[in-house]
């Protein structure tokens, strides 16, 4: 452990080891032949700490104490920098909702630099929200604390649900107003700036080398490529010093497949539904990158997408994401293709993606209901059947799986529709009626069924199920009013909701009685207001 801020190590690797932008004033441009332009956080009229996460801090090296220093919200608000910190924001691309964007870039992010902690591991931090950077095209480089607490949060959620993420130090408030129309109707509003510090490993994206393969920049594919494969794929070097050859791009490429069909099984088996899978928003190393206008099912409906952007064609609807990270890896590998000038091994590696998806898919779903074995003949349309059950009403997932636990082979043989469904009945927004009761209890009966053969072959029993099944069923989510509440509360200067949620959400798994009030349906006034169902990009 380190005590202090200045004593953080770092060492830039990006800054050092790929082309910089030489121009150094800030403004607002198109940048070619570099990597990244150097660009300083604007400073902020009064930083102050809303919240900070002790388990990134101590991926750092640092003490929970270190929040409580008074330099520490000058330094992760953009007022100061500390030695060692060398400040930029990077070049990237993207498609967006399908078509060819150009030139986007961190127009609201900017890296401090990579701290190299007492394991080695590098940790590049990032500021979002400190202030425009020459890729901020038309907009202000601001955040809001609305969505920063939504940023922070979830993060840190995603994490202890086991999901792949950026990770959030700390969310600081400051002191500025920024202008936002929330709406897009004309109407904008002030509301607090924030700036949260993320840390990745990296925060490279599909984008950054979709940006030099468009311009026909191959040279900065190549070394961007390089170098993110020497820093964070190492494991396919057999040599440090060796030339990467074709065979290590469709290594490195297959891995992206193979780590973002992982992303996207934990996306589907938790109830994410990210809202703006753009190429640009997504992780090399299938991170769950940039929290915008994202959502949890609660009543389980395929076809929702958080995103008021994306209600028309609901591109990235939940039932969707797999799809669409395929579609947006197939850009990374045409993007790759000079590379590696081939496309067959390509097109394998996107074949990978289906099978490892699909691999992942049907083991969280074996978990889910705590089966054994994934027996194809029986659990595919179990299976089937259960997806079927849960749209006969409004069902609540995360409450539906986790009351599913709760089955019991004791004493259920005469149950009657009614009963069966009791199990389940606080998953439900509204009574079902005679059919729908019908159908779930017809669903329950067979899986009760499934059960029993399941116990009698592998010697399992109701207590081993349910841990299994507790295990990946999360009892706890950031559902969105949730998160509305706590901002509601933070723009008041109440932070203590924001701390209460990264505290239940900590333990997701766990029952946490105390918490049992958060273990419910979204409230009936939560469905139609703003923050609580539906969300815009504004942030
Ligand atoms: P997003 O859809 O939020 O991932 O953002 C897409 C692009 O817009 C990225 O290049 C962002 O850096 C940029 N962007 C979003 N909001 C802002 C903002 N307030 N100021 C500057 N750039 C922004
Ligand atoms: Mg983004």
């Amino acid at each position: 452990m380190i005590t202090q801020l200045n004593q953080l190590q770092f060492d830039n690797r990006l800054v050092r080891e790929l082309p910089a932008d030489p121009e150094m004033e800030n403004y607002r441009r198109q940048v070619t032949g570099a990597i990244y332009s150097r660009v300083s956080p604007t400073a902020v009229k009064n930083p102050q700490l809303v919240a900070g996460a002790k388990e990134v801090a101590a991926l750092l090296d640092l003490p929970e104490l270190i929040f409580t220093q008074p330099e520490f919200a000058q330094i992760f608000g953009g007022n100061q920098l500390l030695a060692g910190m060398e400040p930029h924001a990077c070049c990237y691309g993207g498609h967006q909702f399908g078509n060819w964007a150009g030139q986007l870039g961190d127009g609201r992010a900017i890296n401090l630099g990579e701290v190299r902690n007492q394991k080695s591991e590098h940790w590049t931090l990032q500021l979002k929200g400190a202030g425009p950077t020459p890729y901020s095209r038309t907009a202000d480089g601001l955040a809001v604390l609305r969505s920063s607490v939504r940023e922070f949060l979830c993060s840190e959620a995603m994490f202890h649900l086991g999901v792949p993420t950026t990770r959030a130090l700390s969310l600081i408030t400051t002191g500025e107003w920024v202008r936002r129309d929330m709406f897009y109707d004309g109407n904008p509003q002030l509301e607090p700036g924030a700036v949260v510090c993320r840390v990745a490993p990296n925060f490279t994206r599909f984008g950054n080398f979709e940006i030099f393969s468009a311009r026909g920049e191959i040279d900065l594919l190549k070394q961007l490529a390089d170098f993110t494969i020497r820093t964070d794929f190492s494991h396919l070097l057999v040599n440090a010093t060796v030339e990467m050859t074709v065979d290590t791009y469709l290594q490195w490429f297959n891995e992206i497949c193979i780590s973002t069909a992982q992303l996207m099984a934990h996306w589907m088996r938790v109830g994410f539904v990210h809202g703006v899978m753009n190429t640009d928003n997504m992780s090399i190393l299938g991170l769950t990158i940039d929290y915008g206008p994202y959502g949890w099912l609660e009543g389980y409906e395929p076809d929702w997408t958080p995103n008021t952007t994306d209600a028309q064609g609901r591109r990235y609807r939940y039932i969707n994401q797999p799809r669409i990270a395929l579609w947006n890896l197939a850009q990374l590998g045409n993007a790759l293709y000079p590379l590696i000038n081939a496309v067959e091994p390509l097109q394998q590696a996107l074949e990978n993606y289906r099978a490892e998806y699909e691999r992942c898919a049907q083991r969280d779903m074996t978990n889910k209901l705590g089966l054994s074995q994934f027996n194809a003949v029986q659990d595919q349309p179990l299976t089937e059947n259960l997806l079927h059950a849960l749209q006969s009403a409004e069902i609540d997932m995360t409450i539906f799986y986790r009351l599913l636990a709760r089955v019991s082979l004791d004493d259920i043989h005469q149950y009657t529709d009614q009963q069966w469904v009791d199990i389940v009945r606080p998953a439900y927004y509204q009574a079902p009626d005679a059919n729908a009761e019908n159908i779930m209890a017809n669903w329950l009966r067979s899986y009760a069924q499934r059960l029993r053969q399941d116990y009698v072959v592998n010697g399992n029993d109701d207590l081993q199920r349910r841990q299994r099944m507790n295990a990946v069923n999360p009892k706890y989510v950031l559902r969105n009013y949730l998160a509305q509440q706590a901002i509601d509360k933070a723009v008041e200067g109440d932070n203590s909701e924001v701390e209460k949620l990264l505290q239940i959400l900590r333990n997701p798994y766990d029952e946490q009685p105390e918490y049992e009030a958060y273990f419910a349906r979204r409230p009936e006034w939560a469905r139609r207001k703003a923050g609580c169902s539906m969300l815009s990009c504004s942030s």
